[in-house]
């Protein structure tokens, strides 16, 4: 449940665990878009609602990019008005598709507990708020309703009729050893405590 490709299909929210108090927080994906005339760099550089960065290397080469926060600015950004022409508020918004569009691990993590609210760079299952040691692997779950989910899924005799809900895709990458018979009262009591502490 830790390679790379397991974890990259990602809700735009997750649940995490604050980096001050320990309690839960939220991680909210931060959105980002190419600038693709050089002249318009110079106004998200400046903007404080944006955060401009030159990606190097990759599949895409070299690019300008401009990030925004979700959750990190007062003012939303639908009240900016002046964009450069071509770009509009919307192009920062979430895909409609329960799961992030890149593969970016930068984001809001913000906390209702003690308050705190900054950028973060997610590092994935560490972060995870819901997750557990069974027998030294870690089982964990992107929030409190997937944590549900995950917990119908191992206790069910029959999961095929499960693997179409919306947390399908994160169900089918549950490893197997999670839901062996001898494993399987062990991971339910883990993930039943976590239910009982949020
Ligand atoms: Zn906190």
């Amino acid at each position: 449940m830790t390679g790379p490709y397991e974890w990259n299909p990602m809700p735009h929210q997750t649940s995490v665990t604050c980096i001050e108090c320990d309690g839960l927080a939220s991680f909210e994906f931060a959105e980002v878009l190419r600038i693709e005339k050089k002249e318009d760099v110079p106004y998200f550089q400046d903007s404080p609602l944006f955060d401009y960065q030159f990606v190097q290397g990759g599949i895409h080469g070299n690019w300008h990019a401009a990030f925004y926060f979700h959750g990190l600015h007062r003012r939303s950004l639908e009240a900016v008005s002046d964009l450069p022409a071509g770009y509009s508020p919307h192009d920062w918004d979430h895909s409609q598709y329960l799961y992030r569009s890149h593969g970016l691990d930068l984001g809001t993590l913000s906390c209702r507990k003690c308050g705190l609210v900054l950028k973060h760079k997610l590092s994935w299952p560490t972060d995870a708020y819901y997750q557990a040691d069974i027998r030294g692997e870690t089982l964990w779950a992107f929030n409190r309703e997937s944590l549900i989910a995950l917990r119908n899924y191992v206790a069910a005799t029959d999961r095929k009729k499960l693997r179409n809900g919306p947390w399908s895709g994160f169900l089918l990458k549950v490893p197997t050893n999670f839901l062996r018979r001898n494993v399987r009262s062990k991971a339910l009591k883990q993930i039943d405590r976590l239910l009982a502490t949020t």
